[in-house]
């Protein structure tokens, strides 16, 4: 067996060992590393895993072309800081991103999909680690765009991400993946309705915790190709 396949299975059994609610949870596999060539790409593919995240849109470019032959069956997931004049060369195939962190990028995600007739599922990126060298949206400057964003029509709010503090308090990295769960509940209960139904949280060092406080998408790179 693959070195691939062995840590996909594992994870895969991590899944259902530690979320409440396993046919809810979503792997993306994250591909940005330059170690990551078509032989692990095309050893995810046969294992069913087929969402990838990358976090730079040349990177992304790179490795759909790398893949050009099938890159229609792979769900290409933007998982990184975007930048508004990147959106236009993603915007019509990306199937999800990650990473809305300001009015001026949804606004600019919206106008472009209107241009290619598409509505682009997004998530709303959440800087709840306090540190600065993360990129996401200060809780106050989202609530205070939110009316704004909401009234963008191309673009599908599916849920918010996260990305834990760098720290190695277990305790610390669990409070801000419950504390998305609960920002996320309380929004879906003011204004979403219940449409809120994603919470992107949890890499190769916190997935499990993320798990337990009721990830629906880990986005897990290193761990799978080591
Ligand atoms: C790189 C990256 C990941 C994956 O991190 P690993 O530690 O390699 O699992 C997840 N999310 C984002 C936003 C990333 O940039």
């Amino acid at each position: 067996m693959g070195i691939v396949t062995k840590n996909v299975n594992e994870v895969l059994e991590d899944i259902k060992k530690y979320s409440k609610n396993p046919e809810k949870v979503k792997l993306v596999a994250v591909t940005k590393y330059p170690n990551v060539g078509r032989p692990e790409l095309e050893e995810l593919m046969e294992n069913g895993i087929l969402n990838f995240g990358e976090n730079r849109v040349q990177v992304l470019e790179a490795k759909r072309e790398l893949m050009d032959d099938v890159k229609d069956k792979i769900h290409w997931n933007f998982i990184g800081n975007l930048q508004k004049n990147k959106v236009k060369y993603i915007i019509d195939y990306v199937c999800m991103i990650h990473s809305v962190n300001k009015l001026s990028l949804a606004q600019e995600i919206d106008k472009r999909a209107a241009a290619c007739g598409r509505k682009i599922d997004v998530l709303i990126e959440i800087n709840l680690s306090g540190e600065d060298s993360k990129e996401g949206y200060d809780l106050d400057e989202f609530y205070k765009e939110l009316p704004e964003i909401m009234k963008l029509e191309n673009i599908n709010i599916k849920g918010l991400m996260t990305m834990a503090p760098n720290v190695t308090d277990e305790d610390k990295i669990r409070a801000s993946f419950r504390k998305l769960r609960e920002i996320k509940d309380e929004l879906n209960e003011k204004y979403f309705n219940g449409q809120l139904t994603e919470l992107s949280m949890g890499m190769s060092h916190d997935y499990k915790i993320a798990l337990e406080e009721g990830s629906t998408i880990i986005r897990i790179g290193t761990k799978l190709y080591n």
